[in-house]
């Protein structure tokens, strides 16, 4: 149910709504919009009785939301989601939705302080506002390098205030959450995790932004549940990821299905981003497809860059090269505004041009 306040509902009226539907057992969410706020009504099982709530204070209407996600359609929140990142001290704002577009680029893994530096270093250089690398990897082989753990937050912290980078990184399990809950800007879910239940659950109870990757084989539905797992717990900052997909193609590691993404915007208000180096498992496609990727609609791109992918210990093959990444951000920068689009770049380069 979605119940939609008067333009003039005062924040007494909407705080008044909102402890009814708790006094109710239900939980309440709501959610500002540019003409009026929305409050959303999840855990109940069946209809809510609206008599009553049609009669309170400041409420315009009460609707049924028929979609089996709530918190993440578009029939509760008409406008698209901006994930903001407020700027401090020479780090300028950011955010994730909306006109500009969001890079983030980075080593598939932290391996060591002068690899991340090196790299950290050369994607700043070229504009890139945020930062990735993984502390923690979800690898297919137990016997693959696992992640650098707590060292490798660490060195992305000294990243952060470095390179005025924000900090993507993965969580795989309950502990390594809680402490990239601690370090990170942006909490990443991965394809493998995408219907861990409880770890999207516990994502949804703490305050950073998640940016969650669709499964291997996730339908957009599935998708989109995994989403309203998280924001189901009052964390409404979900980014969304398209990584590719498994399909009979063998001539990609994943097939990238870019067709998601006027799907997703249609259903949801979420941003979504496009990962065109998973999708694709090979550093000769990645520029192509994000440049398909801006094009077809997405808020922006996640890519791997090392400096030596042939040493690098996890994805060196599907790893563009520093240079390769420049060259990337020129071109998506010519692609924005053909799709009403802009690449702002981070404050390297803007200080740089100062
Ligand atoms: C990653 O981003 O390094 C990663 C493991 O991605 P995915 O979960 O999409 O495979
Ligand atoms: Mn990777």
């Amino acid at each position: 149910m979605l119940v939609v306040m008067k333009a003039q509902a005062t924040p007494e009226e909407i705080r008044a709504v909102c402890a009814y539907i708790a006094q109710l057992g239900f939980r309440a969410h709501p959610l500002p919009g540019a003409q009026r706020t929305a409050i959303g009504i999840t855990g109940n099982q069946g209809e809510v009785e609206r008599g009553n709530l049609e009669e309170l204070s400041g409420v315009a209407e009460v609707i049924r939301v028929t979609k089996p996600y709530k918190l993440a359609s578009r029939d509760v929140k008409e406008e698209d989601t901006v994930v903001r990142f407020p700027g401090s001290g020479s780090c300028p704002d950011a955010a994730i939705g909306g006109r500009n577009l969001a890079i983030i680029a980075g080593p598939c893994s932290i391996e060591s302080r002068e690899q991340a530096m090196a790299i950290a270093e050369q994607v700043a250089a070229s504009g890139a506002q945020f930062f990735r690398g993984g502390a923690f990897k979800p690898r297919t082989s137990p016997y693959a390098f696992q992640g650098l753990g707590l060292e490798a937050l660490n060195i992305m912290a000294e990243i952060r205030a470095k390179f005025d980078l924000r900090i993507v990184t993965e969580a795989i399990d309950n502990e390594s959450l809680d402490l990239v809950a601690e370090w990170a800007d942006i909490l990443q879910i991965g394809a493998r995790n995408m219907q861990n239940f409880s770890l999207l659950k516990r994502a949804g109870r703490q305050q950073k932004p998640v940016l969650l990757k669709r499964g291997l084989s996730a339908t957009l539905e599935e998708f989109l549940m995994a989403a309203e797992y998280v924001m189901s717990e009052g964390n409404y900052q979900v980014i969304l990821c398209e990584r590719g997909v498994r399909t009979f193609a063998d001539h990609a590691r994943n097939t990238l299905d870019l067709s998601i993404i006027p799907a997703v915007q249609r259903l949801s208000h979420l941003p979504i981003l496009v990962d065109p180096s998973h999708a694709t498992g090979r550093r000769d496609s990645v520029l192509p497809m994000a440049r398909a990727a801006i094009a077809s609609g997405a808020d922006g791109i996640i890519v791997e860059v090392h400096d030596h992918p042939e040493k690098a210990l996890s994805d060196g093959p599907q790893s563009i090269y520093p240079a390769q990444f420049a060259t990337m951000m020129t071109e998506l920068e010519q692609i924005a505004p053909v799709v009403g689009r802009n690449l702002p770049r981070g404050s390297t380069v803007n200080s740089m041009a100062d």
